[in-house]
């Protein structure tokens, strides 16, 4: 794991290095808090180490800062403050840091508070994973894929394009229906899997619910939204999931839709749904965007997988 020391010293930065070196954790250094946060946004330490005692920014802005800013809030802070002063302290620990430790430190107090912090943000990243991972296919779940659209739809403000991928696995309560919900669930991973490798590292496949997944796709045109869709429609249709000496072959329907056509985020996802809506009206197994559902000509289907998008 990695710590953070943020101090003015580099006496003291030196003491608390080499009494963290047994630890066996990466520590990075800062002299000053406006580096110290930086640092911290960029390297995104497990642990933050922080001198109360600095010039300019003292550790009390330095934490309210670093406690301000969504993206290093849920790093722990520990103060480390040269006078036992209790209303320091109070204050510290009201200000969001975890725990304090005072100069002089003893190496044994110091390593124990840390290894202590460490285990509680060992815990605290477990518990943010399985609030964004579906259990069954783990890939993102929803929670997951409306947070990252919120971040994503603030670099569409900022000009970059977005699109959105709805899909539905087609008659799947029959799947349910004439194999059981243990079947259901292997063809939903099994589905999630030939997503998965569809997508690139950009991209963001997440389960929507039941049998619906969700990609985003950054930075991509309409065109290459469509084409991704469009594999991951044929690669679940390819899927042959083995079932006691036959098979079974699932198929999804698709619905694309993009920032260019969508003014919010919401707007996107009705798009979407709209096109898959149509997808599965025109037959299923196909891959529709927000154009299809004025004009059907553009309609990606099994004869006519090559994509013809004008
Ligand atoms: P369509 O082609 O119109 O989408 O038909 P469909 O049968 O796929 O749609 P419908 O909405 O009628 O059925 C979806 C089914 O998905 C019903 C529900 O029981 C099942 N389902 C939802 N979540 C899960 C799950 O986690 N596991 C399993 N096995 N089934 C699920
Ligand atoms: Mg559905
Ligand atoms: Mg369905």
């Amino acid at each position: 794991m990695k710590i953070q020391i943020i101090d003015d010293s580099p006496e003291a930065l030196a003491i608390a290095r080499a009494r963290l070196a047994p630890e066996g954790v990466n520590i990075t250094t800062a002299q000053d808090g406006l580096t110290g946060i930086a640092m911290a946004c960029e390297d995104k330490p497990d642990l933050i180490l922080l001198d109360l005692d600095m010039p300019e920014l003292d550790g009390f802005e330095v934490c309210r800062r670093l406690k301000g800013d969504a993206q290093t809030y849920m790093i722990p802070i520990i103060f480390l403050t040269a006078s036992g002063d209790r209303a320091n302290t109070v204050k510290g620990l009201d200000l969001g840091a975890v725990d304090y430790v005072t100069k002089p430190f003893e190496a044994y107090e110091l390593q124990a508070r840390v290894r202590a912090a460490l285990r509680t943000k060992r815990l605290q990243d477990l518990l943010i994973q399985y609030a964004q991972i579906d259990p069954l296919t783990e890939l993102g779940n929803r929670r997951a894929l409306l947070e990252r659209l919120g971040q994503s739809w603030a670099r569409v403000q900022r000009g970059e394009s977005l699109a959105f991928i709805m899909c539905d696995v087609d008659r799947f309560k029959r799947v349910n229906d004439e194999h059981g919900h243990l079947v259901g669930d292997r063809v939903l991973q099994a589905v999630a899997d030939a997503i998965r490798v569809t997508c690139r590292q950009s991209d963001f496949p997440a389960r929507y619910g039941g049998e619906e997944f969700a990609i985003l796709v950054h930075g991509a045109s309409h065109q290459e939204a469509m084409i991704l869709a469009d594999r991951c429609r044929m690669n679940i249709a390819q899927l042959q999931i083995p079932l006691r000496g036959s098979t079974i072959s699932p198929t999804a329907s698709f619905g694309v839709a993009d920032s260019a056509t969508a003014n919010s985020s919401e707007e996107l996802i009705r798009q979407a749904d709209r096109a898959l809506y149509h997808a599965k009206c025109t037959g299923r197994n196909r891959t529709c965007c927000t154009a299809d559902t004025i004009d059907t000509a553009t309609t990606l289907d099994n004869r006519n997988s090559r994509i013809q998008v004008a």
